[in-house]
Formats: structure tokens, sequence, C-alpha cells
């Protein structure tokens, strides 16, 4: 009560009342704007961060756990629909840093491992975590990203930082030697600016200062879109292995499943350009006609009913070559996203901004150690897109469901691949050689069956030059 009243007595001191939304404490306290196009004064800070997903709300609550003065703007408001809801066991730890994970673990159910469907091969194999090189993580949670996201921006607000919900960041002013301006909007079309020592892109796919620099550019290797919703009625696997993620490989791409602690189920399904194209029907009914064209899925969902609506990623697959300048740093997807195959984005956004976090501190300190922490984030998010690039680019080849499928593997090959699945994929563990060995199975086998793998692979690449424009994205267009 004393922080609204406090925030409640800074704006009757303003002249104006412009839309501004404050967390105190907790406590979410909507100020409205009634004159649009009015300026408001500026708000000073250490630290801007453009964007109150999980990459956002871990790097403010670091900084501000070190002391500094951290603002973060989020255009929409928490609680809201994202995707990207099954989470890696390696990002536990980072929530137990973060001091999230008890909070978590309330939320989520619990994800062993991953059931890989193979309609090709008849049948399904389950993936154990525990199994991984270094077994130390051997489960992790599925969650609702709406619940989630939710913990980390509180998480962040208790820990000092100020979210500002509904503005939206415009542009920046990079000023040499000196603060940097960051234009912003509120729903009401006031301006806001904010005059910050270091901006954080941490927009998401959104990639902020990508629209500003230029400098992104899309996959020329790999393009999907996905459908997908939330549904009631989903069939479950039995007992512990209730919680694991169901993965189905189809002609079209690859589908997800994902089971949430309150029954109800993510489901959607990653295609190619080429089949995405042949949409003519509503959102939802192509959804419903896609789940029809896999067994597996249907047979599943023979009960299923969607709960709200339908949604649609469209162009998701992109990267910059540079991901930092002078007073800037781009954390989580707004550097670079290629492919939720190996639920990996929520893990690389949080170790993005552990890292980032030590570098911003190191900057604002002008502390000696602030090239070795940069250097050290750039070759992990570096290493972590590396990593799964190779991965996601390969997995719905038949060479690598077949090798997937085998049962009994040589040379630690599972285990390492459990431990990248497990997002040991910043060089932890010694997956190195075995890796390696793995990849030169995958090229003798495509080389065995290479007439299939071919036309497999041109397939999955017909139509990636071109973006899919018929489908709009839910997370890039106003939520108002
Ligand atoms: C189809 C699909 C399925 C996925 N499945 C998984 C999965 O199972 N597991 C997994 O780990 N990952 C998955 N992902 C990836 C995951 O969604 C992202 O990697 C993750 O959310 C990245 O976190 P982030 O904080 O970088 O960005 P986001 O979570 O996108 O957060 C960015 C935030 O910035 C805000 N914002 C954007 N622009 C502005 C602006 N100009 N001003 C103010 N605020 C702004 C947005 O509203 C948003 O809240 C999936 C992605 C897709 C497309």
């Amino acid at each position: 009560m004393e922080t609204a009243a406090h925030a409640l007595a800074i704006m009757s001191s303003l002249r104006y009342t412009p839309s501004l939304h404050y967390r105190c404490s907790n406590t979410l306290i909507v100020m409205q704007t009634s004159a649009p196009g009015i300026t408001s004064p500026l708000t000073t800070c250490d630290v801007l961060v453009v964007g109150g997903g999980p990459a956002g709300s871990a790097i403010s609550a670091l900084l501000a756990e070190k002391g500094w003065d951290v603002h973060v703007l989020e255009k929409d408001h928490h609680p809201r629909f994202h995707i990207g809801e099954s989470l890696l066991p390696h990002s536990l730890p980072i929530l137990q840093r973060l001091g999230v994970l008890p909070e978590v673990e309330k939320i989520g159910i619990t994800k062993y491992g991953a059931e890989i469907v193979s309609p090709y091969h008849g049948r399904s194999r389950t993936l154990y975590f525990s199994k991984a090189l270094d077994g130390s993580q051997p489960y992790s949670y599925e969650v609702k990203r709406a619940e989630f996201d939710k913990i980390l921006i509180d998480n962040a607000v208790s820990k000092g930082v100020r979210v500002h919900e509904g503005i939206r960041a415009k542009r920046v002013e990079f000023r040499h030697d000196s603060t940097h301006l960051v234009q912003a909007e509120d729903r009401a079309g006031t301006t806001i600016t904010y005059e910050a020592k270091f901006v954080v892109d941490a927009s998401g796919r959104d990639t902020f200062l990508s629209g500003q620099f230029g400098g992104k550019y899309r996959n020329p290797s790999h393009n999907s879109a996905a459908v997908f919703g939330h549904f009631e009625g989903v069939r479950r696997l039995p007992g512990k292995d209730e919680g694991n993620i169901s993965i189905v490989w189809f002609d079209h791409g690859w589908w997800w499943i994902i089971p949430f602690k309150d029954g109800t189920t993510s489901v959607g399904a990653v295609c190619w350009p080429s089949y995405i194209s042949t949409r003519k029907v509503p959102l939802e009914q192509f959804l419903w006609d896609t789940i029809a064209l896999c067994a597996p899925v249907a047979e599943r969902m023979a009960k299923a009913t969607l709960v709200g609506q339908a949604y649609a990623a469209a162009n998701y697959s992109y990267r910059r070559s540079t991901m930092r300048g002078d007073g800037y740093l781009m954390v989580g997807d707004a550097f670079a996203f290629i492919d939720p195959v190996f639920s990996s984005g929520v893990h690389l956004a949080l170790n993005s901004a552990t890292l980032g976090a030590d570098v911003v501190d190191a900057y604002l300190r002008k502390s000696p150690e602030y090239q070795r922490h940069l250097q050290e984030f750039e070759r992990s998010v570096r290493l972590g897109v590396k990593t799964y690039s190779w991965f996601i680019y390969h997995f719905t080849q038949p060479a690598f469901r077949n090798l997937f499928m085998s049962e009994g593997s040589k040379f630690k090959m599972e285990e390492a691949i459990l431990s990248i699945l497990a997002g040991d994929a910043f060089g932890k563990s010694p997956t190195r050689l075995p890796i390696f060995l793995f990849k030169i199975a995958y090229y003798l086998v495509y080389l065995f069956n290479f007439r299939e793998n071919w036309t497999a692979f041109q397939r999955r690449i017909r139509g990636v030059p071109e973006t899919v424009t018929t489908l709009k994205d839910y997370a890039l267009h106003d939520r108002r």
C-alpha cells in the first residue's frame, strides 16, 4: 500500500496522466492516459530492458541483485499467452539461481524424457534424461508460459526491477560516450522517453534492435511455420511418463504434444512452407485437418476439444551476425531463433541472460573483467545455437529417424544426444567425440539410402527462400 501511495504521489505531482503501468512490490498500478500524443518527462535508469519474457525478466532480476536501477518495458500485460512450454533439465539450476524454482515446480508437470513416435517405423521409443552423460539433471517441467513468465517477471519486481507493461519500445538513440535515449509508446499513443546507460534487447522474435539496425537474416537452410493450440481431452501417457513431451514425425514436418498439470495439453505442428502454403481454410480448421493427416496424433486426440483459439507462428528461423555493440546487448530470441524441436529456446534465453548480466555489470562498473565476460557470453551463445542447429536441420531426414529409432547405441552416442536434449549444450560434458561419431553414422546411413534422403531434403527446403505470408504470427502483432 505504501509503495502504491508513493507511486500515486509521484504521478499526481505530474501535470498530466500518461499511461504508465508500474509494478510495485507485486502490485500492478495502472495509470491511464487521457490525451494521446502527449510526451512524458524523461525517466532515467542504469539499464533499460526491452521485453519481459524469460530473457528480459532473468537479466533484469540478476542486474537488480547487483544493485543496478533496472527498468523493463513490456508491450503486453502478464499473464499472457506465449509458446515455448517444454523446459529443459539444465534450465533448473538457472531457475534455482533466480530463486523461482519452488514456484515453477508448483505450476509444472514433471517431464522425465521425450517420447519419439515414428509412423515410419510403426512404433515409439522414450529417451530418459537420467541416461544422459551427465545425469545430474534427470527431469524438467512442462509449463504454461502465461504462468511461468508471470513468476519470472514478479521475481524481477520483487528484486527491485521497475516493470512498465503495455509500453512498446520504438527506437533508441545511441549516443557515443553518453547515455542512450529510448523512445517508447503506451497504448494510448503517449510517447515516453527513457534515458539509460545500457540497453538490453530481450524482445524475442520481435527483434526490436534488428528492426532499427537491420542485420537480421532469414535462415538459408531452414524455414518453418507452426500451427498450435491448447486442448482438453488429449490422451495421456501412463504413469511416470505422463509429463513427457511427445514428438511425432509426419510427412509435412513434426508434431509436439506437451501435457500440462491442469489436464490440458499443448499440441502443435511444425510444417514446411510448401505445406503451409496449401492452406485454404481458417486456421482452426487447418489445425484439425493437419491433425487428421497424422494417425498417432489423431488417435491421442480422438476426444479432444480446443480451449480458446488456434495460433500460428511463421518464418521464425533467423539469426544475426552480431549480438552486442557499444551500450547494448541482445539476449534470447532477440539474437537468433532456429526451431523448437529440441525445446531449446527458453534454455538458450535463460543462459544468455545469465551470462549477459555479468557483461552489463562489468560494463557499468568499467571492470577490467568486461572483455572476458563478453567473450564468454558470445562463445556460449554461439555454441548453443550451433549445437542445436545441426540436429534441427537433420531431425526429419530418414537417416536421422532410422538412427534415432534404433536401440542399443554404441560409443555413448545416445547418452551424448540425451545430454544435448537435456540442455547440456555449452561444452560442459564430453559430448564432442560421441556426437562426432553420431554425425559420421548419420552421413553413412544417408549415403546408403541416398535417394530417399535426398527426396526428403528437397521436400523440406522447398519454399525456404519465400516467406510464409498466409499466416499471422500471434507474437508479432499487438494483442490490444
Ligand atoms: C512454435 C514454437 C514452439 C516453441 N516451443 C518451445 C518449447 O517447447 N520450449 C522452449 O524452450 N522454447 C520453445 N520455443 C521458443 C521460445 O518460445 C522462445 O525461445 C523463448 O520464449 C525466448 O524467450 P525470450 O525472452 O528471448 O523472448 P520472448 O519469450 O518472446 O519474450 C519477449 C518479450 O518481449 C516483448 N516485446 C517484444 N517487442 C517489444 C517492444 N518493442 N517493446 C516492449 N516489449 C516488447 C514481448 O511481448 C515478449 O513478452 C518455441 C517457439 C516457437 C515459435
